[in-house]
């Protein structure tokens, strides 16, 4: 009996309670806009017990008759409410007669009388796409984007006998960007936010609970209709008005100019922008007054007039899109090939049906909506379309000035501009610098781009598209794997072999890697507290930031550019790199492969050029997201600071490192010795994990040492060694050479001419000394002895710094190896082995050697950002 009772109980309060507070609406309005808003409402559980709407035009009912019709909803079209100012009372009387308990007016073009917006106990209610009080008036949009503003947004409102003058019941609001038109806006906010919107609202109104705020005076304005007549552009103002202008009526009514005596409208599309430092202003199509619309671009460059001849296969085609054309051209008899699209009647719902037809007949054509404005005439659209189907149509073709050189028995091709926006470009100042070849001094003349153009990085979507292009990309880079290693030995002074296999090599595999996370970046559902009596669910998407920046450092100057590029464009960013100013060559080379992969324009932007100049002003930029840094740790700690002034942006930074490795005498020596000497000598000690400390138990020291030193005096001047140290680039500074020399009794320090310098071994060094606290970043081994057993004060000492990149430990026992790990404070440890990179695990510091990981999972979340969903159901 009890469990019955609390049954009834229970269903009242749930399923019970979704049939109170519903309401019977009269719907005034039209459109795909009143045809949602009223399919929400009955979704809701509210009663539409008539709608009003416009009279079918050229045999065809609006969207919201339709949708009505079709569910036995009571639909009036009324062409007119009033005559002479007086309503009409045979239409007011239909009115009445259906019983609302409140209009709704989602999308009203007729003059609805006082009599009707009164009539209903709750009254009328009206949405307006302008925060109001601002924007009064039919054109809000457009005024909203004319004026500039920063935020765009909708009203929902209590109509009044004023011009949209009544209380607001509920008002939503976005940002507007920089290249958002009436278009975009609409479709992205106003339309679906605002039918959403709507529906609340009614239920408000239902509940009892709907508000009723006056609006202010304050902030008020009322602007007038925006027609074509009124839509020309003033050329002689700012870029940006002219900007704002022109998307302010994209693309109805349309702006227009008159261009050599001709009239033209003028639209800009999402990615089009301003250049406000010059001034200019990008458009992107025009259109004629005869409907032709084409890129802005092809202007000045004479038509091509030439048609192509069509094949049998392609002659069917154009039947097949002619039959298409025909069933949405309903009120043509014929289509001939003169016939226009437009001027035959097509509305833009018609270009979609158009499109997705001709898609479904002729899979895999690459046809867009825009095609079709391009093309209006039918023989005009077939043209296009065949030449789409040859590939005729292709993007221009990359221009490249390249530097040339004849080495390793090529010729190799380098550009060296900068890379904006898919073209290889002059600084804008035009100037150069020098960049030297370490192993011969000479000299290679390279871009140096003043300002980052962050507008040209574009965003981009995770996607298979983006997937099939850092394959191919990978692809194409193992293609041009030898080109890309020379580069990088003559720029970077790296060794050919070693570059091969690891500045390339390494680089291909990231991009291989990140390739496969394109398409697998996703959020999560979590189970949340319980709002009785309705459910949560959240759950959490994964986002791009927009557009990042990363600055690398020189000592593998392809490597680091894949490491942090790969994982910011999987997440689906688009970036900003400056490479490091003395080895700016395989960072170009790679662009010029991009555009070969496909990546689409804009998305991958390299910038050569100081740290100073280049690197601050992406630091500080305040459309940038995200920094990605590899370098020196007072560079990462300049750039965090500058990061945090500007506009907060996300960091993570890849430092410096003076990594403890520690020998213990129940280790395999033979291998002790030989990964001891590659956990410095590697990549010529130009390594930022390279051992920069070795910790050597004493009873193995002097065997240890003496093993070491025979290898390194073997191996001097031997460049095929496998470890290739015997040549190095030497940052070091003559103060800290002389501070070695003089610190330390043990030492054999010798340099070869030029800029290179011969591997070196330091022993009996101690805790206080320069080197055993400096990170040499050269092949500088340097060597310190533990009393035999002394596990804890080998590990206070190895931890003993302010680095904290990697560490590495020699011993057989296992227990002892994880002991140690796990007290080593360092982004990375090594137990038996050492430099074991690799592009699925993670690589960062702690400490002072930064924070934030390449590679692997974790690398991807540095460019993404987490949102939290929760859903009320
Ligand atoms: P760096 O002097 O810090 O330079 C790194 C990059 O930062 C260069 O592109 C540099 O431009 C740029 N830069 C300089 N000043 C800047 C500023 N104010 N704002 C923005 N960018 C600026 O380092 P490096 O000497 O090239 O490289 C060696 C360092 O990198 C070592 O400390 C090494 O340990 C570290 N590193 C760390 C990792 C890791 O993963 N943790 C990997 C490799 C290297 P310029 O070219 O004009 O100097």
């Amino acid at each position: 009996m009890l469990w019955a009772a609390n049954t009834v109980i229970r269903k009242f309060s749930t399923s019970y309670a979704k049939l109170q507070n519903k309401l019977n609406l009269a719907l005034i309005g039209q459109s795909l806009f009143g045809q949602e808003v009223y399919t929400g409402l009955r979704k809701q559980g509210h009663k539409v017990v008539g709608v009003f709407t416009v009279p079918d035009k050229d045999g065809k009912a609006d969207p919201l008759a339709t949708v009505a019709e079709k569910d036995g909803t009571p639909v009036f079209k009324f062409p007119r409410w009033r005559v002479k100012g007086e309503p009409i009372a045979e239409v007011v009387e239909a009115y009445k007669a259906v019983g609302a308990e409140l209009n709704v007016m989602p999308f009203c073009s007729q003059f609805i009388p006082m009599t009707v917006i009164n009539y209903p106990k709750h009254g009328s209610i009206i949405y307006h796409p302008s925060i109001l009080p601002k924007h009064r008036g039919a054109s809000a949009i457009n005024w909203t984007l004319i004026e500039g503003d920063k935020k765009a947004g909708f009203s929902v409102f209590w109509a009044d006998d004023g011009l949209d003058t009544g209380p607001i019941l509920l008002q939503k609001e976005c940002d507007v960007e920089p290249n958002d038109t009436v278009d975009t806006l609409y479709n992205r906010f106003l339309f679906p936010e605002g039918i959403k919107a709507m529906v609340e609202a009614v239920q408000l109104v239902a509940d009892g609970k709907a508000p009723r705020i006056p609006q202010p005076e304050e902030g008020a304005s009322y602007e007038g209709i925006q027609k074509k007549s009124n839509a020309k552009v003033n050329l002689d103002q700012p870029a940006e008005a002219i900007h704002n202008w022109i998307r302010g009526h994209d693309k109805v009514p349309g702006a227009w100019a008159v261009i050599q005596g001709q009239v033209c409208a003028i639209s800009v599309h999402a990615g089009v922008g301003t250049h406000k430092a010059c001034r200019c202003l990008q458009v992107r199509s025009l259109q004629f007054e005869d409907g032709k619309m084409i890129p802005a671009a092809r202007y000045f460059s004479p038509g091509d007039t030439t048609s192509v001849e069509l094949t049998e296969e392609e002659k069917k085609m154009a039947e097949e899109i002619r039959v298409c054309v025909c069933g949405i051209l309903s009120n043509v008899n014929v289509i001939e090939d003169t016939t226009d699209f437009f001027k035959s009647g097509a509305a833009s719902m018609d270009v979609v049906r158009l499109v997705e037809e001709i898609k479904e007949k002729c899979a895999g054509v690459p046809l867009q909506n825009e095609d079709v404005y391009m093309a209006t005439s039918f023989q005009e659209f077939v043209q296009m379309f065949v030449r789409r189907l040859r590939g005729e149509d292709q993007e221009e073709e990359l221009v490249v000035s390249y530097a040339t050189k004849d080495i390793n028995n090529m010729t190799l091709k380098m550009p060296y501009q900068c890379f904006i926006d898919g073209r290889f470009e002059d600084a804008e100042n035009g100037k150069t610098y020098d960049t030297v070849n370490p192993t011969d001094g000479s000299v290679s003349h390279t871009h140096e781009h003043a300002h980052a153009l962050v507008s040209s990085a574009r965003r981009t979507h995770r996607c298979l598209c983006l997937l099939l292009c850092a394959c191919r990309l990978a692809d194409l880079m193992e293609e041009h794997q030898e080109e890309l290693a020379t580069i990088e030995a003559i720029d970077s002074g790296a060794v050919y072999t070693l570059a091969l296999k690891t500045h390339v090599g390494m680089s291909i595999q990231t991009f291989r890697y990140f390739a496969g996370w394109c398409d697998k970046i996703q959020g999560t559902t979590i189970p949340i507290n319980q709002a009785r009596p309705n459910r949560n669910l959240t759950f959490t998407r994964k986002e791009p930031l927009g557009v990042c920046a990363i600055v690398i450092p020189w000592n593998y100057p392809l490597m680091m550019l894949a490491w942090k590029s790969a994982a910011c464009l999987a997440a689906g960013n688009t970036l900003v790199l400056k490479p490091a100013q003395v080895t700016p060559l395989t960072a170009l080379k790679f662009a010029e492969l991009t555009v070969k992969a496909g990546i689409p324009k804009g998305v991958i932007n390299i910038l050569p050029g100081s740290g100073g100049l280049v690197g601050q002003r992406l630091s500080d930029h305040p459309d940038i997201r995200k920094l990605g840094f590899t370098g020196s740790t007072p560079i990462g700690k300049q750039i965090m600071k500058s990061c945090a002034v500007s506009n907060l942006k996300k960091v993570s930074l890849e430092l410096g490192g003076k990594s403890p490795l520690i020998v213990f005498s129940d280790c395999d020596l033979d291998k002790a010795v030989r990964m001891g000497m590659s956990s410095v000598y590697f990549n010529k000690g130009e390594n930022c994990i390279a051992a920069g400390r070795l910790f050597v138990e004493e009873s193995i020291h002097d065997e240890f040492i003496r093993r070491v030193v025979g290898e390194t005096v073997l191996s001097s001047g031997c460049s095929a060694y496998s470890w290739e140290f015997p040549i190095i680039l030497f940052p070091f500074r003559s103060d800290t050479i002389e501070e070695v020399i003089t610190h330390n009794a043990h030492c054999r320090v010798s340099f070869c001419a030029g800029y290179f310098m011969e591997p070196t071994v330091f022993t009996d060094v101690e805790d206080h000394m320069f080197i055993a606290k400096e990170e040499s970043f050269g092949p500088v081994m340097v060597v310190s002895k533990f009393k035999d057993g002394d596990v804890d004060g080998v590990l206070s000492r190895a931890n003993d710094t302010e680095f904290g990149l990697a560490s590495g430990v020699f011993t057989r026992d296992i227990n002892k190896a994880m002991y140690v790990s796990e007290r080593l404070e360092a982004g990375t440890v090594f137990i038996n082995t050492y430099n074991k990179t690799d592009v699925a695990a993670p690589f960062g510091g702690f400490k002072q050697s930064g924070f934030g990981k390449d590679l692997g999972e974790e690398a991807l979340h540095e460019y993404l950002r987490t949102k939290a969903v929760t859903v009320e159901y």
